[in-house]
């Protein structure tokens, strides 16, 4: 029987793979599509304490490396659905079941998209969601990449390197982005701002995305030709599956505090998939090592 199932393997849930294997206790890692999770597609990270600067995928890469070598084993398999035996839960995955006596959720959050009818179709054709990814395919070509996070300025940022122009659309003049790189974004001839605005429609040619319509905050329209857009709109969770084992708050994030404990005995919640007010590497990385040392302490006081 294993010890613990961790569900992703993002930062927290690869964090907490370290710290349960660390710990003594048997760990199996499921993700749907590979390892890294939000981060991978992160061109700079310059905010994680001991590591002055380092690509999302390198960060990723490493986290992976070490906790493969201390033992992990990581399946590319979704979880659909998770059942609470007590003592045991049984986890049932698109490759089979698993059983385990606890399970960390660390589900993380996906991108959240405009919700314009053609958006969809769009995707690969000009529209976007990771700059890092598709940039290179827009080389000396405009775009434009809406949001006001970090996720957009760093985004806006590494593709002013290489394309013609860069238009960063945000639907307020005040951003959640770090001042540092907003100043850096700011001195990027090719870069030009365009505030208090939202994208209304995606228009499309045989080619693909081949402009933008964009409204202001006074109502007015008008028409933005661009090559490429690159939605950075920030993220939402994907937990409905486990609404039955834990709770979720009005957005969907698992409700559990620093402690990562969750209503259920045995089940965990870690990183940003969880209800908390800072949602950064950092926090991932040790809502990780708090949950899996939670999930040791109850397997040690849990009788077989
Ligand atoms: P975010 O911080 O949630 O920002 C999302 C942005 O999109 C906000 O500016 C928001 O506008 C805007 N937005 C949301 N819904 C929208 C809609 N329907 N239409 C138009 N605009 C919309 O997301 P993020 O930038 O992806 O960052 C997510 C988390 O990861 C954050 O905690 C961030 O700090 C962290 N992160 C860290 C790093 C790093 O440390 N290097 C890099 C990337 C991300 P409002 O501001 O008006 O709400």
């Amino acid at each position: 029987m294993l010890d613990i199932i961790i569900v992703g393997a993002g930062t927290a849930g690869l964090s907490a793979a370290i710290y349960g294997l660390r710990a003594g206790k048997s760990v199996l890692l499921f993700d749907g599509s590979s390892y890294g999770g939000q981060i991978v597609n992160t061109p700079d990270i310059e905010n994680y304490p001991g590591i002055k600067h380092i690509s999302g995928y390198d960060f990723a890469t490493g986290l992976y490396q070490q906790a493969k070598d201390l033992g992990a084993e990581l399946r590319i398999e979704k979880v659909l659905s998770i059942e609470d035996l007590g003592q045991t839960k049984k986890v049932r995955t698109t490759g089979g079941e698993y059983e385990a006596r606890a399970v960390i959720l660390a589900t993380g959050a996906r991108n959240r998209e405009l919700g314009l009818p053609n958006e969809k179709a769009l995707v690969g054709r000009g529209l976007s969601y990771c700059a890092t990814c598709d940039g290179m395919f827009f080389r000396n070509r405009i775009v434009a990449v809406n949001g006001g996070g970090n996720t957009a300025v760093e985004d806006a940022f590494f593709l002013s390197n290489y394309v013609k122009k860069v238009y960063l659309i945000h639907r307020r003049d005040g951003f959640r982005a770090a001042e540092k790189d907003l100043e850096r974004l700011r001195k990027r001839e090719n870069v030009e701002f365009i505030l208090n605005t939202t994208i209304s429609a995606l228009k499309e040619n045989e080619g693909g995305l081949s402009a933008l319509e964009l409204k202001d905050k006074e109502g007015a329209e008008r028409e933005l030709p661009v090559d490429g857009l690159f939605v950075a709109i920030g993220q939402s969770p994907d937990n409905a599956a486990f609404s039955s084992l834990v709770e979720l708050d009005e957005k969907g994030y698992i409700v559990a505090g620093e402690d990562c404990l969750t209503k259920t005995a045995g089940i965990f919640a870690a990183g940003d998939g969880r209800t908390k007010a800072v949602r950064q590497l950092a926090t991932a990385a040790a809502d990780g090592a708090v949950a899996a040392l939670a999930a040791a302490s109850y397997l040690d006081a849990e009788p077989r």
